[in-house]
């Protein structure tokens, strides 16, 4: 007999609740954009395994701090530091802060992303250099700050095997190309090749540089593809397993690729996607 699965009647999983390790223990992280979504997530993860956590934001003050104090309930330090990591000069200060504050910096999440949408045709350069800005300069000027501080302080292995990494919050766009998104997608293709060159560069200082490219993932930045019934059945169609991924999913992700379990993963692009890599549109064989 033939069995079709009727993919929306799978309900969301409750996702295993891992015994806490403190496999973060002693170490500072800087996650831009966690005020919100994927960057509150793991910020909240990485804090859990035991790091201190500089929480930036650029608007929503209060959403910063009730994210730090949710880590600072778990045992953590945390602070808010507003940032806008399209501007050189605050980035640059909030590095300063950090390192005055916590000492050093080994942890990067370069997070921080929007999306400003327009058909090609009509997508201005204001929109063109905003999502770019943000995207994919924000990501080099936190990064470069890190690898200087990572270079000056080195290795302290009774802290971590690495002087520090850098995971970029990258997507599934930087391979699938996106209509009606030419910026985002644009964005997201220079996170890669930055991410590897930059990993390239910095490997024999012990530095590791790696990203996750989040698919479909419940944030306020895709709701419109989530929010109603009729919008979730059409964003199925693009999973092959068959449900939307959760922050927390990145979280965990991004907990074990900061940590020293991940060592010996370097310059990789993880996809944390439920298989929206794997050309769906050829599930029935094309
Ligand atoms: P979100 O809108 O909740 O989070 C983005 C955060 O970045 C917000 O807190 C926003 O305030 C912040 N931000 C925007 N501009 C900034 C700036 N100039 N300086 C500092 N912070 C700034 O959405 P999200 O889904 O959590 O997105 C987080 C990252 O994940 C983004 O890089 C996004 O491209 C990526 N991503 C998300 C999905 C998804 O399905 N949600 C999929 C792939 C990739």
């Amino acid at each position: 007999m033939n069995v079709q699965v009727t993919h929306a009647h799978l309900p969301q999983p409750v996702l295993p609740s891992c015994p806490v390790q403190k496999l973060l223990r002693g170490q500072k992280a800087i996650v831009t954009g966690a005020s919100s979504g994927i960057g509150r997530a793991i910020a909240l993860a990485l804090g859990n395994a035991g790091a201190d956590v500089v929480i930036n934001y650029v608007a929503g003050e209060d959403k910063a701090e009730e994210a730090c104090d949710q880590i600072r309930h778990g045992g953590s330090r945390a602070i808010a530091l507003r940032a806008d990591v399209a501007d050189e000069a605050q980035v640059q200060a909030m590095f300063r802060q950090t390192i005055e504050r916590f000492g050093t910096v080994d942890i990067l999440v370069n997070n921080a992303g929007l999306q400003q949408d327009a058909n090609f045709e009509d997508l201005s350069l204001a929109q063109w250099n905003k999502v770019i800005g943000v995207n994919l300069t924000g990501q080099f000027l936190c990064a470069r700050e890190a690898v200087r501080e990572f270079k000056r302080r080195g290795v302290q292995a009774e802290i971590s095997c690495s002087a520090g990494k850098i995971l970029c919050i990258s997507s599934v766009h930087e391979v699938i190309p996106w209509a009606g998104h030419v910026n985002y997608a644009a964005s997201k293709g220079g996170v890669m090749l930055m991410m590897k060159s930059i990993a390239q560069e910095v490997a024999p200082y012990r530095i590791r540089v790696n990203s996750i490219c989040p698919g479909a993932i419940r944030t306020p930045i895709n709701m419109q593809a989530w929010d109603t019934p009729a919008a979730y059945d059409e964003l199925l169609k693009l999973i092959p397993y068959k449900r939307i991924g959760e922050p927390e999913e990145i979280g965990r992700a991004a907990v074990w690729l900061c940590s020293d379990y991940a060592d010996y993963v370097h310059g990789v692009s993880l996809f944390v996607d439920g298989g929206m890599t794997l050309y769906p549109g050829f599930e029935t064989g094309g």
